[in-house]
């Protein structure tokens, strides 16, 4: 079977890949030449997930899929989420939109949050929609300065070390993303 991932993020592209093996091809957005960013436009995770699997879907009648991640923190009534890429303002800057989430939670004892990533698959015209989630606390200060993000704020439930803080072959052990992945890999291998 042959996928399209609509994705243009490299690093994404290597994770999943790593994830499904190499018996099942996937190609990125910049792989088929569409370089053209697709409009997010959604107010959920859902909704984003499900508009670049259906645009591409649309657009290339090939079995396709696509993910869209953010961070959900219990006492912002699950903000940033779908706007995690964006919290501080419109342009990408993951150190402006850790010190936002760390002030808003100054003097806040619920620090319980948790990575989400929902991934819409496309195989034959079904679709189907995938859930990865990790569950964490948001720390008071940055540690390490591995991964992106809000990797060094976010500390996953049963370790004593941030995202940051170990290395990103350790991470994508325990990720949403890679929870996300493996259950794709186990709906394409059992289609
Ligand atoms: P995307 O939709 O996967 O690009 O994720 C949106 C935003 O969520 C990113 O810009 C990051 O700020 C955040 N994010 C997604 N995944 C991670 C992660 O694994 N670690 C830290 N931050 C993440």
């Amino acid at each position: 079977m042959e996928f399209i991932f609509a994705s243009h993020n490299d690093y994404k592209l290597n994770e999943v890949r790593s994830i499904i093996g190499k018996k099942i091809s996937i190609k990125s957005l910049n792989e088929i030449g569409y370089f053209k960013p697709i409009n997010e436009s959604g107010n959920t995770l859902e909704e984003n997930s499900l508009i670049k699997a259906k645009f591409i879907y649309n657009k290339f009648k090939t079995n396709c899929f696509s993910e869209d991640t953010g961070l959900e923190v219990e006492a912002l009534e699950n903000r940033p989420g779908v706007l995690s890429a964006r919290f501080a303002g419109n342009d990408r800057n993951d150190e402006k939109n850790i010190q936002k989430l760390l002030s808003l939670l100054k003097f806040q004892k619920n620090r319980s949050a948790r990575f989400r990533t929902v991934v819409t698959v496309v195989i034959e015209n079904k679709f189907f929609f995938i859930e990865g989630k990790v569950n964490g606390i948001i720390l008071n200060k940055k540690k390490g300065k591995n991964g992106f993000g809000y990797d060094p704020i976010f500390c996953p439930q049963g370790f004593n070390k941030s995202f940051g803080e170990i290395s990103t072959s350790q991470k994508n052990l325990i990720s949403h993303r890679s929870i996300a992945f493996n259950k794709l890999k186990h709906l394409i291998q059992n289609y």
